[in-house]
């Protein structure tokens, strides 16, 4: 699914560099490197400010406690997302509501959405799962007409972009991960949160480090939810690479588009843009998953599940809030989704290997 052992020595010899630049430095922590990639990163998603967290899901918390979302606000969002989304609503003691997926995308439905809003609703949390942005204006229209937040999980969709605007920049925020094998990643944990308004910018970077207004003073409870130095600079080097590869990735889904022709095999509804999906996974829906699964594993092809299990059958959510008319897409989704190999480092050899087992199956 993934292959980092394959990457170009070009790119590891910037990596390398970039750990000499930091190890030299004698600079570890919120430092220069961070800085810079904050401001290159912000840039990139074209909004004002950036900083730099610890890792996606504490990018969400920090997102939600900018805004002041707690105890007694509910935050909807989608069953059918990592845990990470969840766990951030449920750290900072919001309630989280869960709407239902639409089948042909696996992304938060309107109308379901329509029907979980409360007088308590304080944000609508929009994952855009997969990689892809989808209807952006109509989440825009109806966030500002219940006067809720739009809140963007841009963990799987590093710089996609609808029209000129980058995920994380059609909300109030919009929170990025940099685990390795996201579309970009570091060499471990980081994460982002990407934002328009200083006062949230300036209350984030408080909040990430102790709640520290200036050295010692502490204003507010906060977390230690810093960016490394060595993180940083790593995803300066890795950003070089990061259109290149999601160039790649275009290309390969374009070669599964026009060449899956099984019939059992359903792909989701091609993106509205181009430019809209970023392809950090290629899911399809199959009725035999499993066998699907095993079939391809018999033709050496791997396969993953994002994900097996939607949000209100983990143990810790099986009370939670939802839209009264059920979840069933989100149950028949995760029943029948398969992630196939979808990686800049897929030869063509890879790639023909794929369409082929999935065609025999
Ligand atoms: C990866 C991911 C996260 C969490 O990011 P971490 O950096 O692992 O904390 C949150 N939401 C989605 C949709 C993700 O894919």
């Amino acid at each position: 699914m993934n292959d980092f052992k394959a990457e170009s020595n070009k790119l590891k010899q910037s990596m390398l560099a970039a750990m000499a630049r930091v190890t030299n430095s004698g600079y570890f922590i919120l430092g220069p490197e961070v800085i810079e990639f904050e401001q290159q990163w912000a840039k990139a998603c074209g909004v004002r400010h950036g900083v730099g967290v610890a890792n996606g899901l504490d990018a969400i918390e920090i997102g939600l406690r900018c805004l002041n979302i707690g105890p007694g606000d509910e935050v909807i969002t989608t069953p059918m997302t990592a845990f990470a989304t969840i766990l951030a609503i449920l750290k900072v003691g919001a309630t989280p509501v869960l709407a239902d997926i639409n089948l042909d995308s696996a992304l938060l439905s309107l109308t379901s959405v329509e029907r979980c809003l409360t007088k308590k609703t304080k944000a609508v949390l929009l994952v855009h799962l997969y990689g892809q942005l989808r209807d952006m204006p109509q989440w825009v229209d109806f966030c500002s007409q219940y006067k809720t937040y739009l809140i963007e999980d841009c963990a799987q969709a590093h710089l996609a972009k609808w029209g000129t605007k980058i995920a994380g920049s059609f909300g109030i925020c919009g929170a990025y991960s940099f685990y390795p094998t996201k579309n970009l990643g570091a060499l471990g944990d980081a994460g982002m949160l990407v934002t328009n308004d200083l006062h949230m910018s300036q209350q984030a970077a408080r909040l990430r480090n102790y709640g520290q207004n200036t050295r010692y003073h502490h204003s507010e409870i906060g977390m230690n939810s810093r960016l490394d130095e060595l993180q940083a600079a790593i995803l300066l080097a890795r950003l070089e690479f990061l259109e290149q590869y999601t160039n790649r990735r275009q290309q390969i889904v374009g070669e599964f588009r026009s060449n899956i022709t099984n019939s059992a095999i359903r792909l989701l509804a091609p993106p509205q843009q181009a430019s809209a999906h970023v392809n950090h996974l290629f899911v399809v829906n199959v009725d035999d998953r499993d066998r699907l699964q095993q079939h391809l594993l018999d033709h050496s092809v791997q396969s993953l599940i994002h994900y097996p299990i939607p949000i209100h059958y983990q143990k810790p959510c099986a009370d939670v809030r939802r839209d009264p008319q059920g979840l069933s897409n989100s149950e028949l989704h995760a029943k029948t989704c398969l992630s196939l190999p979808c990686h800049p480092q897929m030869t063509d050899q890879d790639v023909q290997q794929v369409i082929s087992a999935v065609n025999c199956f």
